[in-house]
């Protein structure tokens, strides 16, 4: 990648003591392993630097236990020294005092590095826990967590606590709230969702990394779990159908494929997103239809970037039984937005792709903005 096009991505790294759910996590994020498959993962233990054609700049540090930040030839400058997010999981069904103390002197090396960072903590594998003794946990670990770093004279570090698992969605939706806190035209992205959704009878709309299914912004009505489930789902269908039909346009019917038992094995890797269609019309079991439609003039979304340069027209419509219609646009290489909205309203597509042009227009321009200043200040800097 060209070291532009690097620098504008937020960087993540993720760390934590081995076993702790690092390759698991990496690989159901960005390499669509389901979550039983991550029980057969060989441990690493050694840095893995993935490199992964996403939105995101993310890479996993895996450190063996004797590693020590403290060690003179151990380079936390240039480990920490670029990175926008420190994300560190911890095993909530393990003892977690070992990973507490790993926790503290990973926060003391990279903060001195680099105060920018933000701290992420993963209280992660909660699917084992009771809700009690979820929130007992989480309650536990943020209280030690920042009580020694205060000892350490360290309270003005900001450490952000999120409950995570890898069977269900709340691992993708702790990495769009981490991910949304480096971007930095966060709040303009949002204001053109807004603009977008007033004016064209939107319900919600999410702008997606394509690769991960992490949402880097959404307009400002509230996100419940449901929607934003139903349009990372939706990822997952177009990608398995562009793959399956290439970039030619294509319509398909699914009949039944919302029911219960019948479409199983076709679409078992959404197993988890299938109570939600149903919960989404009204938990009834009768004959829901979908039909998927996907057309894509000059790129598909797949598991590549589509080529840079190219006119990104890629976009599919599914028609859901309960009147609710996702709309679907590619953006750039590495972004889609998906839209919900009511069936009558998407009566009017002309003006509803009209304004999604618009809204892709303006999504140019401020990433060019940025670019522009950050090649200013590179010039300044330089005279
Ligand atoms: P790493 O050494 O930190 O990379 O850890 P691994 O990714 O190898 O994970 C260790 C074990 O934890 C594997 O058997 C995973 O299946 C399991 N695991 C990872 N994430 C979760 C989770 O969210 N819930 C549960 N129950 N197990 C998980």
């Amino acid at each position: 990648l060209a070291d532009e096009d690097r620098e504008s991505r937020p960087r993540l790294m993720l760390m934590g003591l081995r076993r702790s759910g690092k390759s698991s996590i990496q690989r159901v994020v960005f390499h669509k392993m389901t979550p039983t498959e991550t029980l057969f993962l060989e441990s690493t233990s050694k840095i893995n630097k993935d490199n992964i054609h996403s939105f995101i700049d993310f890479q996993v540090w895996d450190f063996p236990g004797q590693m020590d930040f403290f060690d003179p030839t151990f380079d936390t400058t240039a480990i920490f020294g670029e990175v926008g997010a420190l994300v560190f999981v911890i095993d909530s069904q393990d003892d977690y005092m070992e990973a507490l103390a790993r926790l503290h002197s990973t926060v003391v090396a990279a903060y001195r590095v680099n105060p920018n960072i933000t701290f992420e903590v993963f209280i992660h594998k909660v699917d084992g826990l009771s809700e009690d003794y979820k929130i007992d946990t989480q309650r536990d670990i943020q209280q030690t967590t920042t009580d020694e770093l205060a000892d350490a004279g360290l309270e003005n570090v900001q450490l952000a606590f999120y409950l995570t698992s890898i069977y269900d969605h709340s691992i993708f939706e702790a990495f769009s709230k981490v991910i949304q806190k480096l971007i930095p035209q966060l709040p303009t992205l949002e204001n053109l969702l807004n603009i977008l959704c007033a004016n064209s009878g939107i319900e919600k709309a999410f702008l997606f990394d394509v690769i991960s299914k992490i949402y880097i912004a959404t307009d400002s009505s509230p996100v419940d779990s449901q929607s934003y489930e139903i349009c990372s789902d939706m990822i997952d269908v177009i990608i398995d159908i562009s793959s399956i039909y290439g970039r030619a346009a294509i319509g398909a019917k699914s009949q039944g494929y919302l029911d219960d038992q019948q479409d199983q094995e076709d679409w078992s890797h959404q197993q988890d997103g299938h109570d939600d269609y149903e919960d989404s019309n009204g938990g009834g079991h009768g004959h829901s239809q979908a039909v998927v439609s996907n057309s894509s003039r000059a790129g598909s979304l797949n598991n590549q970037p589509a080529q840079s340069g190219g006119n990104h027209e890629a976009f599919s419509v599914i028609k859901m039984g309960n009147g609710t219609v996702l709309y679907l646009r590619e953006v750039n290489k590495y972004l889609a937005l998906i839209c919900l909205l009511r069936a009558e309203t998407f009566e009017k597509q002309g003006l509803i792709d009209y304004n999604v042009h618009c809204f892709k227009e303006a999504m140019d321009q401020v990433f060019e903005l940025k670019r522009a200043e950050r090649t200013r200040r590179e010039m300044e800097a330089n005279q």
